[in-house]
């Protein structure tokens, strides 16, 4: 049994990963269900704007990168664009303070207006193997990577303008030091923006190496040398995927009333709704459980506010960075999971007891955010079983040997 407590996983104990192991089916249980309700399936996104730091080469030709949008029609009235150019909008002022301390403007991730794109349907786009890569996929990754050299933001923007290099310089060896760990004791800030998006590459490539096209035989399965390749060879890329599912974690535990108050109204079948509720309610009881993330011990120097700053406009730019995907399912999960992450930094790092009342403020999040949240939430738990099955494979392959 653990018996250390919980610590506030900033720099994780072995305590807190069993902690997570033991909670991991049953979240992903609960999660899978909920992200085929109508109200967390749908997700509104413009795909189609152009990369605002570089010329794009043009859209991935592979067949795999397609994506068919769905029809409004068959989603849920009060959803469409017309119901929602109706909905009072969030005032234009985006300095208005809200209850709490808490203004409009304090986002971490650009979010596309809420009556712009086009739906889709995220149950009928698995986020697998697509064939996307090479300097386009490195580059923006390298892009996302580079975000972390904090104080040097004007530098970064120019050089991602600047024309694609011929190669790419790896940003493990730039950031990595000759025993794999981390750079050395950059603020705690820094390293904890490189474990969020570490761990969000290292979930993406294991739904990459588990969902593969073989291109020899033309059959879907499981990569075992990918995900080893990838991932499993790198342990601190695992460790990440599970430092980002307690930072979600955190985020859904502390919006917990906000997420019992809101109308899933969304279908008009009561039972529907009542079972969303409760798939919710599931979730939100793990989070607390296991959600140990403590944000308090962030962002408190000297240099606190202005840090806090970069921070947020740093994840910005990630966020911008998926118009410069050129696979548009890519860009679409892409989307999803940087608006997921950007929505629980907001919470974490923007919102105190009072704002995220939800009698106080009804229209704290919107639509996408709830839904963004959620699915990274399963994106990121999916991770964690799959990594089971690696292990399973891995354990068969050496049996075999
Ligand atoms: P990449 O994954 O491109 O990594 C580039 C370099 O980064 C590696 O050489 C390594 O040095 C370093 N690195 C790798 N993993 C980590 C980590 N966890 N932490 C720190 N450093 C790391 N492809 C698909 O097939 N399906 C998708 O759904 C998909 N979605 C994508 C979404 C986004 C936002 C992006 C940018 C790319 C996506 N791709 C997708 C492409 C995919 O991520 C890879 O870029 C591609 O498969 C090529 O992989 P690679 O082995 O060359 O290394």
């Amino acid at each position: 049994e653990c018996r250390t407590p919980p610590t506030g996983p900033i720099e994780m104990t072995h305590c807190d990963y069993e902690q997570v192991e033991t909670a991991s089916d049953d979240l992903f249980a609960n999660l899978q269900e909920l992200v085929k309700t109508p109200f967390f399936k749908y997700f509104q996104v413009d795909l189609y704007r152009d990369c605002p730091f570089w010329e794009e080469n043009g859209a991935c030709g592979n067949r795999e990168c397609a994506i068919t949008t769905v029809d409004e029609s068959d989603v849920p009235e009060k959803w469409r664009a017309a119901a929602l150019s109706q909905i009072e909008q969030p005032p234009s002022d985006k300095r208005t303070r809200l209850p709490g301390c808490y203004y409009r403007d304090s986002d971490f991730c650009f979010l596309d207006d809420m009556t712009e794109g086009e739906y889709f349907d995220l149950t009928q786009v698995p986020e697998r193997f697509t064939g996307y890569s090479g300097p386009s996929a490195h580059r923006v990754w390298r892009t996302i990577y580079e975000e972390n050299c904090f104080g040097l933001s004007e530098m970064n923007l120019m050089k991602a303008k600047s024309p694609a290099p011929i190669s790419m310089a790896d940003p493990m060896t730039e950031a990595l030091h000759d025993d794999g760990s981390e750079p050395p004791a950059q603020c705690l800030e820094k390293r904890v923006y490189y474990k969020i998006i570490s761990g969000l590459h290292a979930s993406i490539s294991t739904h990459i190496c588990y969902d593969y096209l073989n291109q020899k035989t033309g059959e879907w399965g499981p990569n075992l040398q990918c995900f080893i390749e990838r991932v499993a060879s790198h342990p601190e890329r695992l460790q990440y995927i599970y430092f980002d599912v307690v930072l979600m974690l955190r985020a859904v535990a502390r919006l917990g009333p906000y997420l019992d108050a809101y109308d899933y109204c969304s279908t008009g079948t009561h039972e529907e709704d009542v079972e969303t509720k409760r798939l919710l309610g599931n979730v939100v009881d793990i989070a607390k459980d296991v959600g140990k993330f403590d944000e308090s011990v962030l962002f408190r120097g000297e240099n606190a506010k202005v840090l806090k700053e970069e921070f947020k406009n740093h994840f910005r730019n990630v966020t911008r960075i998926m118009d410069c995907v050129e696979c548009h399912k890519c860009r679409l999960w892409g989307k999803v999971q940087t608006t997921g992450i950007a929505t629980a930094l907001k919470i974490l790092f923007e919102m105190d007891e009072k704002t995220l009342d939800p009698r106080a403020n009804a229209n704290l999040l919107s639509r996408s955010e709830v839904v963004a949240l959620i699915n990274t939430l399963h994106r990121l738990s999916e991770s964690l079983e799959v990594v089971d099955i690696f292990r399973t494979l891995w354990n068969d392959t050496s049996a075999e040997d």
